[in-house]
């Protein structure tokens, strides 16, 4: 039993600090056959049940040891429509990953590489899926296009549905589009795994903010069925003084100058720029803090992660969190700003103040404390702020009917059903922000209850 992982080459710190490019390099067919090869094949995997879409990990990591790449990905995709994307950016250490019986001996199976490179195989190869569509006549409306919406549509279209997606901006994707930046998920996967939406027959209505330029009711009119998914990407803030200056982002505006409207080809390709200082702060240490913190790092600035937890709490991905830290991210725990302060309208500089770890709260992590009389000031010229968002208001504040739940979510039964018969939510849009993979859990979820609605409903 070969214990270790075959390595994964990335591009060297020196190099990629310097660029926006993709930073591991994936897996060459023979080492994925290699990695594959270690699975132990175990009689009751632990590996699948941990997955919320329920991949048949061992059975497609066999297909790849045995170099039948094609089975493992039509394997894939009967849970995952986006493995190429899920591969990247699920959080495995804490689901596939971390209950692999290897993990116990050794290092468990690289599944997330494995995931990525077949998604990545059968795009470079054409490969793709069967498919045998009856067609149905009945219209499902899906509101906001991230993973939610695409699992919802990829299953809804499967069982014959006629399916129309509408989505607010100028690019379909969601967070994968707008937010993940291109270092860690490339653009040009993002728009080839959504090809298959296109592929698949799915309409897509871009530039469409439900409630805004198309109103709640004419979607309610016009379809048999409606899958509401629209994110949660209006940002939280800390209500510290001193958050008007200018200087001070919100993580989600960051991210969408540099990866939407890519800041980071300015001014040679786009347009638009982005003012990034030399000494930046990034307040937070979940995945959103991380891609902030690296989009600096890559603009130039000494970058700065403000945390009021310790490493222990931080819920970023450990790869992200180790990415950061080996490109020269400074990662600073039990630290917390009060107050921002600045000078002719910008920000000049933090008020800060040292923490302690108290008793557990509620999320079950030790309550952070300001420990008393240790406040001091540091200079800053940027401060991003990443410590949340919630569900986008306008779509709530204008979709009459709709119960809001106590995260500022859309409150739904376990059938994702919303209290208006026929409308059903799911994704960050109920929970506020969670991950990749439980927002394509929910689509297939939300599907199924959309199928079995209209079934009986004819
Ligand atoms: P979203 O992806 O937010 O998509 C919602 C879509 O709805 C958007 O395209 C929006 O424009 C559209 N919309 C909103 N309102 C309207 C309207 N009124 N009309 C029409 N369209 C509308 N998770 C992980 O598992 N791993 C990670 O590494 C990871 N990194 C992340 C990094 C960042 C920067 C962020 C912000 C999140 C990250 N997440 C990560 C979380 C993950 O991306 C989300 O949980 C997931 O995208 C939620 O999917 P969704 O379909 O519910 O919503
Ligand atoms: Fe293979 Fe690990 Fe799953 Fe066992 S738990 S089948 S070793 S991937």
């Amino acid at each position: 039993m070969e214990k270790k992982r075959v390595p994964m080459r990335e591009q060297p710190v020196e190099d990629r600090i310097h660029n926006f490019d993709e930073v591991p390099l994936g897996f060459s067919a023979e080492e994925a056959v290699a990695e594959a090869k270690r699975c132990l094949q175990c009689a009751n995997p632990p590996c699948m049940g941990h997955c919320p879409v329920l991949v048949d990990v061992k059975k497609f990591v066999k297909e790849i040891a045995e170099h039948r790449f094609k089975d493992a990905y039509e394997t894939l995709k009967t849970s995952n429509p986006i493995p190429s994307i899920a591969g990247r950016v699920c959080p495995q250490e804490n689901q596939c990953e971390g209950v692999c019986t290897l993990g116990r001996v050794g290092e468990p199976i690289n599944i997330g590489k494995l995931e990525s490179f077949i998604g990545d195989w059968a795009m470079d190869n054409d490969v793709e899926e069967p498919l045998d569509i009856v067609e149905r006549p009945e219209k499902v409306a899906v509101i906001g296009s991230g993973p939610s919406g695409i699992s919802c549509s990829v299953d809804l279209r499967k069982h014959g549905y006629q399916v129309t997606i509408y989505e607010a901006l100028h690019k379909s994707g969601g967070v994968l589009q707008y937010g993940i930046p291109e270092f860690r998920l490339p653009k040009h996967i993002v728009d080839r795994e959504l090809g298959y939406l296109e592929k698949l027959g799915v309409a897509i209505n871009l530039n469409r903010i439900v409630g805004l330029n198309v109103s709640f009711e004419e979607i309610l009119d016009e379809f048999d069925s409606v899958f509401v998914c629209t994110g949660a990407g209006a940002p939280r803030f800390m209500r510290i003084p001193g958050e008007e200056l200018n200087g001070v982002y919100s993580a989600n505006e960051f991210l969408i100058r540099t990866n939407l409207m890519k800041a980071y080809m300015f001014p040679e390709e786009y347009d638009t720029p982005i003012v990034v200082g030399r000494r930046v702060a990034v307040i937070g240490a979940g995945n959103v803090a991380m891609d902030a913190a690296r989009c600096a790092l890559r603009y130039g600035a000494e970058t700065h992660l403000l945390y009021r937890r310790t490493r222990t709490e931080a819920p970023a991905r450990a790869e992200e969190f180790e990415h950061a830290v080996q490109e020269g991210v400074i990662f600073r725990e039990l630290v917390n700003p009060i107050k921002i302060n600045g000078r002719d309208g910008w920000v000049e500089s933090l008020d800060l103040v040292r923490m302690v770890l108290g008793e557990p709260d509620i999320s079950g992590r030790r309550r952070p404390i300001p420990f008393k009389g240790s406040e001091f000031r540091e200079k800053f010229d940027t401060v991003i702020e990443a410590i949340g968002t919630l569900p986008n208001r306008l779509f709530l504040e204008r979709a009459e009917g709709l119960e809001v739940n106590k995260w500022g979510g859309i409150q739904v039964d376990k059938n994702l059903q919303t209290r208006i018969p026929g409308v059903f939510a799911g994704g960050d849009s109920i929970s506020g922000g969670a991950t990749v993979i439980q927002a394509l859990g929910e689509g297939r979820t939300a599907a199924q209850s959309i199928h079995m609605y209209l079934s009986c409903k004819n």
